[in-house]
């Protein structure tokens, strides 16, 4: 490998880069996970990250990655046999299908194209018809990181409350979060799982469930098998301050931190950051000549941007030039879409010159990866963020 001088642009959708404030508090010595320290920290925590969901109820932190949120929210809330309504809005959207169907439910999935988000009136048609109330939960990916399309969730809560159905709405904000507009009580969702690694800036390592007081009901008597899941011993644990089981402490400070870092520039600032560097990088797109993957402009993802190369361009050979010649690192295009995509990550700590950098970088590897592209396409980028 080349040695490269200066820092490395981690701009793949997550894990993303890590504030030297946050690496900071990480690096505080670990505490008694049983002290009265500790007890004041996670009090404190379990508070402070509700509005990063959008909620004033309870959210169990699990040291794990996103996967193990997803596997939390199923079987706390759903029992052997349950059906389940998904969609295949991508690659994380399958392989949320495929863990329901290993945990032994019955998974009504509805296909898509991986360049659309989960379609309402779809929504609608798959609940009116079931007449029995057999469908317990709708599984939506709020944001595909597969190919950086985001579903319009009040839609779709519309759609579930229209249709007058009971089922549970889990969501996953794995790449949302803290990153794109997301409101877990106003838009009644029931259980909202994320992670740390995206938009809450700091190292992978921990699982988010926020949960309403409907999914806390049915975890009562749902009866998939779990242990160190289950929400019940974790939220009396939390009363105190204390875990069932030694927690992440570390990694708590770092939350710690981040969630004052998102305070201090207020989530509504946080979120319009996003949306501006995902326009300028959707300009620098279109202005290099290429096609943004997401189909519908409705749904275009803030946090990141997957790009086809189009012709016979393989994507992977693109980001191998870059990441040899410029030390940037992108998102491979995952599943159905691997050599075809590359994927623009532009979440997280990150601001307007940070955005210049990693388009320049797109920019030159593309010309070295023999992709016809118009140089214009940085200067678009560089007007949209210059702005007026
Ligand atoms: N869901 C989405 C939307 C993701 O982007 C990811 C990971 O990138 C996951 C789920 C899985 O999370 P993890 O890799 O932390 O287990």
């Amino acid at each position: 490998m080349t040695a490269h001088s200066g820092r490395h642009f981690l701009q793949i959708p997550g894990p993303t880069n890590v504030p030297d404030r946050v690496l900071r508090a990480i690096a505080q010595p670990t505490i008694d996970h049983r002290g009265p320290e500790f007890a004041d920290l996670a009090k404190d925590l379990l508070q402070r990250v509700r509005p990063v969901f959008g909620t004033s109820g309870p959210v169990v932190i699990y040291p794990s990655s996103g996967t193990a949120a997803w596997e939390a929210a199923l079987v706390n809330t759903l029992s052997p046999g349950d059906r389940v309504l998904a969609f295949e809005t991508g690659h994380f959207a399958t392989l949320w299908r495929q863990m329901a169907e290993r945990l032994g439910l019955e998974v009504e999935f509805v296909p898509g194209d991986w360049r659309h988000g989960v379609d309402p009136a779809a929504v609608a048609e798959h609940l009116n018809t079931d007449t029995a109330h057999r469908i317990s939960a709708v599984m939506v990916v709020h944001n595909e990181t597969s190919t950086g399309v985001t579903s319009q969730i009040p839609e779709i809560r519309a759609a579930i409350d229209e249709a007058e159905h009971p089922a549970l709405l889990l969501v996953d904000t794995i790449s949302s979060l803290g990153s794109i507009d997301y409101r877990h009580e106003e838009w009644g969702v029931d259980v909202t799982v994320g992670c740390s690694q995206k938009g809450l800036m700091l190292p992978p390592g921990l699982g988010f469930n926020a949960i309403s007081e409907k999914a806390l009901t049915a975890s009562r008597t749902a009866k998939l098998p779990r242990s160190y899941f289950e929400w019940s011993a974790i939220l009396d644990a939390n009363e105190q301050g204390f875990f069932p089981y030694t927690p992440a402490t570390n990694l708590l400070y770092g939350l710690r931190e981040a969630c004052l870092m998102l305070e201090e520039e207020g989530l509504a600032n946080v979120f319009a950051r996003h949306d501006r560097h995902a326009a300028a990088t959707r300009a620098a797109v279109r202005g290099w000549g290429l096609e943004v993957l997401c189909a519908d402009e409705r749904e275009y993802s803030s946090s990141l941007t997957a790009v086809l190369v189009g012709g016979a361009h393989d994507a992977d050979k693109v980001r191998r030039i870059i990441l040899d010649r410029f030390d940037m690192s992108l998102g491979t295009g995952l599943g159905k879409l691997a050599g075809r995509v590359f994927r623009i990550g532009h979440l997280g700590d990150f601001n307007d010159l940070t955005l210049a950098g990693t388009l320049a970088g797109v920019q030159m590897g593309l010309e070295l990866s023999g992709v016809t592209v118009d140089p214009g396409g940085l200067q678009d980028a560089l007007e949209v963020l210059r702005g007026e």
